[in-house]
């Protein structure tokens, strides 16, 4: 009974995410469209000296203008604006996030220790380690895999559950470091890596609600979330648009 009413707990917060990212997501693609409609010109086709034969149903800022077509200016105009302005406002307040993120402490409750997690195999990560990605070298050199998942599950069950239900189907992988001494301290403090130090990175990250930042995170996860859509729609804009 106690187990039932844990995983209907987090089916419901994992539900909660994907359901808050997903209204995030179209919020954020709103008030872009919002922008560039801002930025739409006036002309009329009748007074275009272009006088195009193909000329869009809609003038939406995906159709195909051509060359000299005052639309084609806009939609480049748009493009500009996005990766300057746009783009440093978006910066600006991640900035901001992250400075919020001083008012709050770690607990030392030892969970990010305790339990990791990659989308990669320790083979992969060693591999990767070895072509140079900086995260790859900071996280082997301290992680190590967990023999079985079992083992990673009655590490942290409340945190692997949550860890395991944001994966889907997709296979992770989990990890703990040796380094943790039984009373939650670091045994190599001065040494630590950075991703060790900064620790949550962003407030996208899932902690567990033992996590000295959870509340940070509480307050900053939707902004971050709608950055987050508004940095993937901007590159998608470039894309459909160049
Ligand atoms: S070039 Fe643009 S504005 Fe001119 S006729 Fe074609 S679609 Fe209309
Ligand atoms: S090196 Fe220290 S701080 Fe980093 S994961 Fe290991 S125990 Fe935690
Ligand atoms: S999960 Fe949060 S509070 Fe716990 S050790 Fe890591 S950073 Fe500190």
């Amino acid at each position: 009974m106690e187990e039932f009413s844990f995983n209907k707990a987090i089916n419901a917060q994992y539900n909660d995410l994907k359901e808050n990212y997903r209204k995030i997501f179209i919020q954020a693609a709103e008030s872009i469209r919002a922008e560039a409609d801002k930025m739409k010109p006036s002309v009329s086709c009748n007074s275009c000296t272009v006088n195009c034969k193909d000329k869009p149903l809609n003038f939406t800022i995906f159709d195909n203008f051509p060359a000299k077509c005052p639309y084609r200016e806009w939609q480049l105009k748009f493009i500009a604006f996005l990766n300057s302005d746009y783009k440093q406002s978006l910066k600006n307040m991640q900035k901001s996030i992250m400075l919020k993120k001083e008012d709050y402490n770690c607990s030392k409750c030892g969970a990010c220790c305790k339990l990791a997690v990659s989308e990669h195999s320790f083979d992969e990560l060693k591999k990767m380690a070895n072509r140079g990605d900086k995260f790859a070298v900071q996280f082997t050199s301290v992680f190590v895999p967990y023999p079985a998942e079992i083992q990673a599950r009655s590490a942290l069950p409340e945190y692997f559950e949550l860890l395991d239900s944001l994966a889907e189907n997709k296979k992770i992988y989990f990890y703990y470091c040796p380094k943790l001494r039984d009373d939650n301290t670091c045994s190599d403090y001065e040494n630590r890596p950075d991703i060790c130090k900064q620790f949550p990175y962003n407030p996208l990250k899932i902690l567990p609600s033992t996590c000295g930042y959870y509340q940070w995170r509480e307050e900053a996860n939707k902004l971050a979330m709608l950055i987050h859509a508004k940095m993937d729609l901007i590159e998608f804009y470039k894309n459909k648009l160049s």
